[in-house]
């Protein structure tokens, strides 16, 4: 005679029971992965920009210390500019001409390509960097001297940005950026940076290097003037 199996009876209460437990270990455990992945996001971002940062510095030693021109060559208002002209420049100084990105970048269908390779880069130089010559409305523009920055320490040189956003206008330097060309070489105003459209990519703040050569990640109020004396704010003027 053959015996039947018992038969589990799982009873609602029960049910309700193992649902509540995953749930609850559920709702332990993302925000744990989430932050965990957000760190580790910024730590290879704060790799990344420190070799951009210390491949600018190979250039200015190779370049009687002179800064890589942000947009090369004349240009007027209406042109199209080329914003990727000091990532061309400075590529030849990052090992193995590979071209660091932030881990970050939310928009991937934007991407920067060099050397006929597709590559999302993220990062923006400090357009003030360069050097005006010309009249007002078509510029040649090359690298500053290092000598003309003042406080090494506070001048920032790259920083996260968000790749395409509206067009914005240096009033010295007359750099434009566009949808289209993304956002490599812009003029980085305070104003702009406290923009929710700004390169704040990690936990609200943006990772920044300096002209001494160290890397930060700052929230935008860092540069606010009313949250530290004025001598020690970051700048982008040199
Ligand atoms: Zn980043």
């Amino acid at each position: 005679m053959r015996q039947l199996k018992p038969r589990v009876a799982v009873s609602i209460t029960e049910l309700i029971v193992v649902l509540a437990v995953i749930g609850l270990l559920t709702a332990i455990i993302v925000p744990i992965v989430v932050a965990s992945r957000r760190r580790a996001s910024g730590a290879a971002c704060q790799a990344h920009v420190r070799q951009w940062s210390l491949a600018l510095s190979l250039y200015t030693l190779d370049w009687d210390s002179s800064y890589p021109a942000a947009s090369q060559g004349a240009f007027s208002h209406s042109e199209t500019t080329d914003e990727t002209t000091w990532i061309k420049l400075v590529v030849p100084y990052v090992p193995r001409g590979l071209v660091p990105s932030c881990p970050s970048i939310r928009t991937p269908g934007r991407l920067q390509r060099y050397r006929g390779s597709t590559a999302a880069i993220g990062y923006a130089y400090n357009a003030r960097l360069n050097y005006v010559v010309g009249s007002a409305d078509r510029h040649r523009l090359s690298g500053r001297h290092e000598a003309v920055i003042q406080f090494p320490a506070l001048t920032v040189t790259l920083l996260d940005a968000r790749v395409g956003m509206i067009a914005t206008r240096s009033p010295d330097v007359g750099i434009t950026a566009n949808e289209l060309h993304g956002l490599y070489a812009v003029d980085f105003t305070p104003e702009l940076l406290a923009q929710p459209e700004g390169g704040r990519r990690h936990e609200g703040s943006a990772m920044y290097s300096f002209a001494d050569g160290h890397v930060k990640q700052l929230l935008p109020t860092a540069f606010s003037t009313s949250s530290a004396s004025i001598s020690r704010l970051p700048t982008f003027f040199p």
